[in-house]
């Protein structure tokens, strides 16, 4: 079992990369927000909580996504582990994970960067507009206030996992299957 997490902004490329290791090796993907925005649609009174964060671009507070990755890990099998995308993106979700995955005896291995300039990022957030429905990436003061909330929020992440041994950076410009190459490499599959 390998437990991991992709840490990186927005339009980074976490969710294509992880979409790429699901079909090769079968992981467990924990996204926070392919849940929250599940839950949206199917109208769930998380949904609803969550929405005005969703669409202003800011974190949904810390206890309801802790709560809600207990309750996904609680209900996910053995499996060949899980890869989490978008969480932890707080110091407290950190140290929450930590404690969540230390009690069921299966603890983090690797926190793997993806490092990509913001000029691209935005190029790549307006170019997934067109296609992803996301109101969140079609608004150019709402994909600013994600880079901003990622830069002061999670970025400092990378000091408490380096601290922990864990951390690769992993630069995630160039094509994808290149990217993948470095991934893999960072994790030893
Ligand atoms: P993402 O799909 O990862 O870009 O997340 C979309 C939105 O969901 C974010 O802008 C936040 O409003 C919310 N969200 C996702 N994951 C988290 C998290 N770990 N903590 C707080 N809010 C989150």
């Amino acid at each position: 079992m390998l437990n991991f997490v992709f840490l990186g902004p927005p339009g980074s490329g976490k969710g294509t990369q992880s979409a790429k290791l699901i079909e090769d090796f079968g992981f467990v993907h924990l996204s926070t927000g392919d849940i929250f925005r599940a839950e949206l649609k199917s109208g769930s009174s998380l949904g609803l909580e969550a929405k005005r964060y969703l669409d202003s671009g800011m974190l949904v507070p810390d206890d309801v996504v802790v709560r809600m990755i207990e309750q996904k890990l609680d209900a996910s099998p053995a499996n060949a582990g899980f890869i989490f995308d978008g969480f932890p993106r707080t110091q407290v979700q950190a140290e929450a994970l930590d404690r969540l995955l230390e009690f069921k005896g299966m603890p983090l291995q690797f926190v793997l960067l993806l490092e990509v300039p913001d000029a691209i990022l935005r190029d790549r957030l307006a170019e997934r507009s067109k296609t992803s429905g996301r109101s969140d990436d079609a608004d150019s003061d709402i994909i600013e206030k994600r880079i901003r909330v990622y830069q002061n929020e999670t970025l400092p992440l990378t000091d408490f996992y380096s601290q922990q041994g864990k951390l690769s950076r992993v630069p995630g410009v160039g094509h994808i299957d290149e990217i993948y190459a470095r991934i893999r490499l960072a994790l030893h599959i």
